[in-house]
């Protein structure tokens, strides 16, 4: 038995400066279709309920016909995600559910005399058969005196939302075996991606996040992509624009996100300790920064060990690594070559130049089993000088003399 503390290298990579050029879209197709609707969990606590690769709309506070105090966030995927899972945000009691085959005139006439439909010039299935589901009929033909085709809404019991309602309206399915009153878990499946009651839209899913008090919220601070308000009477240049940013900073968050599930690697066993090597890059240019958090492994006797780090950069000609040692307050206790005051009571450093150009090496002595954050930097000096950047970090936590 050993008495190292696993302590996991809880390696995350985490977005922290947006560029200051445009980043290009990443299009979902990049993302391996297995891992594309995976669970994932914000800073918040949050699951992710669907990913956030195609949004179209945002909060608009009018009142008539265009108000929307929603995120409608598009199906990603083959056939714009028809039938692609959709998660609880947290744990939370089902406390309504609305289908267009059990109440056609509430929530719309299901569409079931045709095989294919199309919604926005898109030519899309209006059916699949998927295990556990039964056939799934995607659209419906009229919007129902609801208007929001099939619906779940679900009260969470913990968390930031704790008390908040979330409403998830277009859906196409939800599992069989959810009723209201029953509690799902955060991250589970609570719903399959439709486009019911959407008639001049591509599928989506209309989110709404109510608070206690009745107020809808703007969703997109919630899953930290920033405000999505766009204010009444706004023209489609404003409009745009707004998309444009939220979007932008979606695409920022899903990057991190996933690079993060990817670290953590969701089957691999972890290394308690020994050489980490992580290949990693700036997501096309779409991050500045990529910070991995690393625990030192702890002997014996409870005292933190020593462990090194090198970065070396396997491609992009115009840029240098450049390393930076906080600890999670976000104090930097190293940068490029130096020790700050900061570092006194927490660790000490020593750089080692191999003299050659677009490598660095690092050794920490910690004072504390405190987790510290190393940031690979790209410098912004010249204009999209990382896009192709990729390197190679190597974290080495070596294992304790009387390990077995
Ligand atoms: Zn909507």
């Amino acid at each position: 038995m050993t008495r190292i503390h696993p302590a996991l290298l809880l390696v995350t990579a985490v977005a922290l400066g947006p560029v200051a050029t445009a980043a290009p879209p990443r299009p979902a197709g990049t993302v391996k279709p297995d891992s594309l609707y995976r669970p994932l969990t914000l800073d918040n606590g949050l699951v992710l309920p669907y990913p956030l690769d195609n949004l179209f709309r945002g909060w608009v506070e009018c009142t008539g016909r265009g108000h929307h105090k929603a995120l409608d966030i598009g199906g990603v995927g083959d056939d714009y995600g028809l039938g692609t899972p959709i998660r609880a945000m947290a744990r939370a009691r089902i406390v309504d559910i609305g289908l267009p085959d059990d109440d056609p005139k509430r929530f719309g006439t299901p569409l079931k005399d045709e095989d294919r439909v199309t919604r926005s010039g898109e030519d899309l299935p209006a059916w699949r058969d998927i295990e556990g589901y039964g056939r799934v009929h995607f659209f419906t033909k009229d919007y129902g005196a609801h208007r929001s085709g099939g619906l779940i809404a679900m009260k969470v019991l913990e968390g930031l939302l704790e008390g908040h309602e979330l409403r998830y309206l277009h859906i196409s399915a939800i599992p069989k075996h959810l009723a209201i009153g029953k509690v799902v878990d955060a991250g589970e499946i609570v719903a399959l991606m439709g486009g019911t009651a959407v008639l001049d839209a591509p599928p989506h899913l209309h989110l709404d996040i109510v608070s206690p008090d009745g107020r809808s919220l703007d969703v997109g601070r919630i899953l930290g992509i920033g405000a999505t308000r766009v204010p009444c009477g706004a023209d489609q240049g404003l409009t745009a624009a707004i998309r444009a940013r939220y979007s932008k900073a979606a695409r920022i968050l899903m990057a991190a996100l996933r690079n993060r599930a990817e670290e953590e690697g969701d089957n691999e066993p972890v290394k308690l300790c020994g050489p980490r090597i992580i290949n990693d890059d700036f997501d096309d240019g779409a991050l500045r920064i990529q910070r991995y958090v690393v625990e030192p492994l702890i002997d014996a006797d409870g005292n933190p060990l020593p462990w090194e780090l090198s970065v070396s950069r396997i491609n992009g000609k115009r840029w240098s690594p450049r390393i930076q040692i906080d600890d999670l307050k976000g104090q930097a206790l190293f940068t490029g070559t130096l020790s700050t005051s900061k570092a006194k009571k927490k660790a000490s450093f020593k750089s080692h130049s191999s003299g050659k150009r677009g490598e660095a090496r690092v050794s920490i002595t910690p004072k504390t089993a405190e987790p510290m954050a190393v940031k690979v930097m790209a410098w912004p000096t010249h204009k999209r000088a990382y896009r192709d950047a990729t390197y190679r970090l190597v974290i080495d936590r070596p294992c304790p003399p009387n390990s077995e």
